[in-house]
């Protein structure tokens, strides 16, 4: 039997697990289906310093673990599954899981989007030891330091020209001769005398010198073929993003990048809004996908107060009678490959539903 919900929210990052807080509380108890591996990209990351809230900063899976118990506390369910097809035709809306499937009065998609790879084994093992995604947000950790930025498009030039708030030095590494950039990001990171440029190059493997941390790179001159070593203390890989979308494509409208078209959290079909990384080209940051995720759950409670309602749902009963046996709210898990998990605090009951 299909779980019917007024909103389901597919995606358990940052944006999703927003929206999930602020739906619960206006008691739409609503459904993520957060995947197989929960809490997004802010899982593979050690401190987060931008995140408001954390003085001292906190590391990225304990921020998703807290959001997810925050979600829990107020009503959440969560399904540990993917979804691997959703129907948009008509409302309710379906999301399909290989275990069940869930009809939404309404969707926020929250999928996010994944930063492209060199796809070499050292990158993984270093990622957040010196190999960064974000100069944004790891930029300040470099200050007075030696690193390369990898890519060639108008990402790796803001990058590289951003890094040199901080570091010492800033060398863009990038595949060809020509590059992407436009004319205009290009001069600007050329004139900047703190980036350099090695060109025609490929990373080969990041050196960690058996440190565990980024102590430079092996480079080979994709002409020539030549080898040779750069020491660096860190590397911002800038090659682009893919948002996780291919979901939705003839369904939805998305943008030439493959990006869900969302107009504050709008998409071109009505009751389904989109949140964070998946909708975002330009600044892909943790407080703003929660901000994105916060409008969205709005968004579909104000869509439902103006259409009809289902009465009590699969979903509200099994919400129900979780309720009446929960004591307290479980600590998240990658619980891979599990179905459906309820949890319900019993603060629901007396959850004012208030929304600001
Ligand atoms: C290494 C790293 C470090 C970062 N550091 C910072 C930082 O310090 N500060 C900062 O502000 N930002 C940082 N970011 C960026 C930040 O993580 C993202 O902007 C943010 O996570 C986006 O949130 P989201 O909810 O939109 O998407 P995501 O975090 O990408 O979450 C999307 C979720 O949806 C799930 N999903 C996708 N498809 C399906 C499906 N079919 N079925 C079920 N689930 C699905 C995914 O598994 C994932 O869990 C960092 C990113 C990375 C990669």
């Amino acid at each position: 039997m299909a779980l019917t919900t007024k909103l389901a929210i597919l995606g358990g990052g940052p944006a999703g697990l927003t929206a999930a807080i602020y739906a619960a509380r206006g008691q739409l108890n609503p459904i993520v289906i957060e995947g197989v591996s929960s809490g997004g990209q802010l899982m593979t990351t050690s401190e987060v310093e931008n995140f408001p809230g954390f003085p001292d900063g906190v590391q990225g899976p304990e921020l998703m673990e807290n959001m997810r118990k925050q979600a829990l506390r107020f009503g959440t369910v969560f399904v540990s599954e993917n979804a691997h097809t959703v129907r948009l035709g008509s409302r309710p809306f379906a999301i399909v899981t290989d275990a069940q499937e869930i009809l939404a009065e309404t969707l926020i998609i929250t999928t996010g989007a994944r930063s492209r790879s060199i796809g070499i084994a050292s990158e993984r093992t270093l990622m957040g030891r010196g190999v960064s995604v974000c100069a944004t947000c790891d930029g300040f950790f470099f200050r007075g330091k030696d690193v390369a930025v990898v890519g060639g498009g108008d990402a790796a030039m803001e990058e590289a020209v951003f890094l040199t708030r901080f570091a010492k030095s800033v060398t863009v590494i990038h595949r060809r001769d020509k590059f992407r950039a436009s004319p205009i990001m290009l001069k600007r990171a050329q004139d900047n005398a703190k980036i350099k440029f090695v060109l025609d190059s490929v990373v080969e493997e990041i050196l960690d010198g058996g440190s565990g941390k980024v102590k430079g790179v092996r480079l080979k001159n994709i002409k020539t073929g030549d080898l040779s070593e750069l020491t660096l203390d860190g590397i911002f890989v800038a090659i682009g993003h893919e948002p996780n979308t291919s979901l939705f494509k003839g369904q939805l409208e998305l943008t030439e990048r493959g990006f869900i078209k969302a107009t504050e959290t709008a998409t071109s079909i009505p009751g389904v809004f989109a949140a964070g990384d998946v909708q975002d080209e330009k600044y892909k940051q943790a407080i703003t996908a929660s901000g994105a995720g916060c409008m969205a759950a709005l968004n579909a409670q104000w869509f439902l107060d103006e259409h009809d309602q289902p009465a009590e749902t699969p979903a509200d009963a099994k919400v129900v009678a979780a309720q009446s046996t929960a004591k307290e709210s479980t600590p998240p898990t990658n619980d891979a490959g599990t179905s459906t998990s309820s949890v319900v605090p019993p603060a629901l009951a007396t959850s004012t539903a208030s929304s600001p």
